[in-house]
């Protein structure tokens, strides 16, 4: 395995640097020095805690444009999506420092004392981030963990670890503690693997494939070792015919295509009740052909390139010849591009409608009534996120609770903030991160009772 990290640009192929490849012997070095700075960590007040989390938010916050442009160049994001992504990692610092002084155990009441409860941070917190979202999935574990009083060894994705880096450097030069939060750039199997093997590391919060995630879930079972995964999806988006369906028609396609489908919450099944079928067709199609595929750092682009030539076949082996399907532009090379495609009149079981193709490919099913189309969006291993389209309140609820995944949105597409909590049913992942209880993942919960006889 090389030793050092080759960063692309998915939009040229261009060598945009290279970075070493943290061996097994640098995890160790970095986990001992990680738990040294822990410690001191800890002891501070949760105001001095809080302070330093706001300065690395605000820190984040003034170079939020250079971040954006970073992540155009190793991922190939687009710029508008890039700018989120930044805004998203200062503002989960920000709540993440909200949730400093909140955090607090309780007081149970016994008979012949007090009994409280403590929540004490777990110590040194692995990080294992995919390429995808490499900032904001990065923070998501990074910003509740030091809030809860941790420290973070931070492995991204081998193909885009320069965002990583960079916020490493943000946060020493906003008075965050040496060592604190490390960035170990590095192959899965060489870095990910000794941060998951080393026993110095109280937890692993991990990122990605579901194939990875049953791994490292294995190898920490053997140490009872902590683990949030979040992992795969292929998630439905139900279109009823009671529905807005110009609504829903205008909505579905970046739904499916934001980030070049490369979103564990994309909507890439698109189940749509019969009697509307045709006439939603008929809507969607000339958006998909009009989606502005091609330069990134264009203010108008729509949709960017795939991560990489990898990414790239795995698309096409996704889509043969022998599907039906109606597709987009994209330009030709270099780069690694692919045009946005929906695939229509295919089994619900082909591979196609189940597996996670992670590209800007859907399917469209037709489904008769309630109770086929809430057993069509069962139909996989996922349960990561869905939505539903319907004017009937009634509906909407009872599919809502019917639908088996962790996120769910109503004449919508959106599933993610911060300050409300996300992740998998079934095969999508385990734990939840985010939301009110983001902090408390990162602690162990210690019980002391205190006589008042004795
Ligand atoms: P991946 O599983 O290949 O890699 C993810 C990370 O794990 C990388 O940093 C990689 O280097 C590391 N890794 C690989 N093998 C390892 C091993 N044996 N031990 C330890 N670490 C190892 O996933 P990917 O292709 O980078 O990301 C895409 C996947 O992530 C998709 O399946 C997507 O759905 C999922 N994802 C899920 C969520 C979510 O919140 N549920 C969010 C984003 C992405």
């Amino acid at each position: 395995m090389s030793d050092v990290l080759e960063v692309l640009n998915p939009a040229t192929e261009e060598l945009v640097a290279t970075v070493p490849a943290a061996t097994r012997d640098d995890v160790d070095a970095a986990v001992g020095r990680a738990a040294a700075a822990q410690r001191g960590w800890a002891a501070l007040a949760p105001a001095d805690r809080a302070r330093l989390l706001r300065r690395f938010a605000a820190a984040v916050d003034g170079h939020l444009e250079e971040l954006a442009r970073l992540e155009v160049r190793e991922a190939g994001h687009t710029i508008g999506n890039a700018r989120w992504e930044a805004g998203n990692v200062r503002d989960l610092l920000e709540f993440a420092a909200g949730g400093v002084e909140r955090l607090s155990g309780r007081q149970i009441p016994v008979a012949g004392g007090i009994d409280v409860t403590f929540l004490e941070p777990l110590g040194v917190i692995g990080v294992i981030a995919p390429w995808n979202f490499p900032m904001p999935i990065a923070a998501w574990g990074l910003a509740p963990a030091l809030a809860a009083g941790n420290a973070v060894i931070l492995k991204p994705a081998e193909t885009t670890p320069l965002t990583a880096l960079r916020l490493a450097e943000l946060a020493l030069e906003a008075g965050i503690p040496e060592h604190l939060f490390q960035v170990l750039p590095g192959h899965g199997a060489v870095a990910g693997d000794a941060l998951v093997e080393h026993p110095g590391v109280a937890k692993i919060v991990f990122t990605g494939s579901t194939r990875v995630g049953k791994q490292i879930m294995s190898k920490c079972a053997d140490r009872v070792k902590r683990v949030t995964l979040e992992l795969g999806g292929k998630s439905p988006n139900i279109v009823f015919a009671d529905a807005d369906i110009e609504a829903a028609a205008a909505a579905a396609p970046m739904a499916y295509l934001d980030n070049t489908g490369q979103d564990c919450c994309a909507r890439t099944r698109i189940l749509v009740q019969r009697s509307a079928y045709d006439r939603f067709l008929e809507l969607v199609a000339p958006t998909i052909e009009s989606i502005a595929v091609g330069d990134p750092l264009d203010e108008k682009t729509q949709m960017g390139p795939l991560i990489s030539r990898t990414q790239l076949e795995r698309v096409r082996g996704y889509v043969t010849d022998d599907l039906t399907t109606l597709r987009g532009k994209a330009p030709e090379g270099p780069g690694f591009w692919y045009p946005p495609t929906l695939v229509t009149g295919v089994a619900p079981t082909a591979p196609v409608a189940v597996e996670e193709v992670f590209g800007p490919v859907a399917v469209v099913l037709p489904f008769e009534d309630e109770e086929d189309a809430v057993r069509l969006a069962n139909a996989t291993e996922y349960g990561l996120s869905g939505s539903l389209w319907t004017r009937d309140l009634g509906r909407a609820l009872r599919v809502s609770r019917a639908v088996q995944a962790g996120n769910l949105s109503v004449n919508s597409h959106s599933s993610v903030r911060y300050w409300t909590p996300f992740g998998g049913y079934k095969q999508s992942g385990l734990g939840r991160e985010l939301g009110p209880d983001a902090l408390t993942a990162f602690t162990e919960t210690k019980n002391v009772f205190i006589s008042t006889e004795a």
